[in-house]
């Protein structure tokens, strides 16, 4: 048995993972930010002891425990460079982890995790040569090549800082025009709030009313499907926005399929179709080699328990 424990801004999931990818139990709590490393690592030693009493099972069934942690990871060394999420920055992670509970342990940038979990388990399973992104607040990237995940020297990819716009918008990192700020949801979202103020006879701006000023990107390809001139621009250049970076990275990595992952992956078909037929265009148009896949991750609500569990898999 494996634990797959994925630490994200808001809720800390956890579960126990059989070998088949199978969750057997698992659990949730607030990661109530700010706060210390060493007390968040108490009460996920608490639930991992609750989750092996509820199902039968000792630290001796436990062949390692898997951490996704969404930031800059040194694998190598078990530290965390800088996760601004959780506010922490230089945390000798594994090590205090293992101070609590002695086992087997490796701790992974959770776009990597995903990566890892889709390939051993969802979209990525029969490919090689994969890159997976999740579109949320910024764009989280895994890079498979040959098999292998790449880390560079010891550190995650960050694609969502790869510059697409020179000059363009001020990023959190430093630069600006990065990709994250055009393609992650948050980027959509932002466009729609602003493209709703700009034209207030809209379809689109009357939805976000009825939702009293609610808005997430899935408002944005509601409003397209609905005929909305407005929101129908704004998916179109964020379908563009997105196969702008996808294609670079094709030049750099030749990958054989992309998996996107993040809450407007939901969106199926309308969201995959048209970026895949960018794709397709590009292949064609260059006619080097075969094709590349677009797919939605496969594991969706599962994937951040799995996908670190899958770390410890081998
Ligand atoms: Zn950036």
């Amino acid at each position: 048995m494996f634990i797959g424990v994925d630490i994200g801004g808001t809720n800390v999931k956890m579960g126990i993972v059989s070998k088949m990818g199978r969750i057997l139990a698992s659990t949730s709590f607030k990661t109530n930010i700010p706060r210390s490393p060493e007390n968040l690592i108490d009460e996920i030693v608490v639930n991992i002891n609750n989750l092996l009493t509820k199902s039968n099972l000792t630290l001796k069934d436990v062949e390692g425990v898997g951490f996704g942690v969404p930031g800059l990871i040194d694998t190598k060394n078990g530290i965390i460079i800088k996760a601004g999420n959780l506010n922490w920055e230089k945390v000798d992670f594994v090590k205090l982890f293992k101070n609590k509970m002695n086992l087997p342990v490796k701790m992974e940038n959770d776009a990597n995790c995903a990566l890892l979990g889709e390939s051993r388990f969802g979209g990525a399973r029969e490919y090689n040569n994969a890159i997976l992104i999740t579109l949320g607040t910024g764009i989280g990237s895994g890079i498979m090549l040959d098999g292998k995940l790449l880390s560079g020297n010891g550190c995650n990819s960050e694609c969502g800082h790869m510059v697409i716009q020179v000059n363009g918008e001020q990023c959190a990192c430093g630069q600006r025009g990065c990709w994250e700020r055009y393609a992650s949801s948050s980027a959509l979202t932002r466009r729609t709030i602003e493209a709703a103020k700009q034209n207030p006879d809209s379809k689109l701006n009357d939805i976000i009313k009825k939702w009293n000023g609610k808005v997430s990107a899935i408002t944005t390809f509601n409003a397209a499907k609905m005929g909305d001139a407005v929101a129908k621009q704004l998916v179109d250049d964020y379908i563009n926005y997105i196969s702008t970076g996808l294609i670079s990275l094709a030049w750099i990595f030749h990958p054989e399929v992309f998996v996107i992952g993040g809450g407007i992956a939901k969106e199926g078909a309308n969201f995959i179709a048209p970026i895949q037929q960018k794709l397709d265009n590009f292949v064609k148009e260059n006619n080097f080699y075969p094709s590349i896949a677009v797919k939605k991750t496969v594991l969706e609500d599962n994937l951040g328990i799995v996908g670190a569990a899958s770390l410890m898999m081998g």
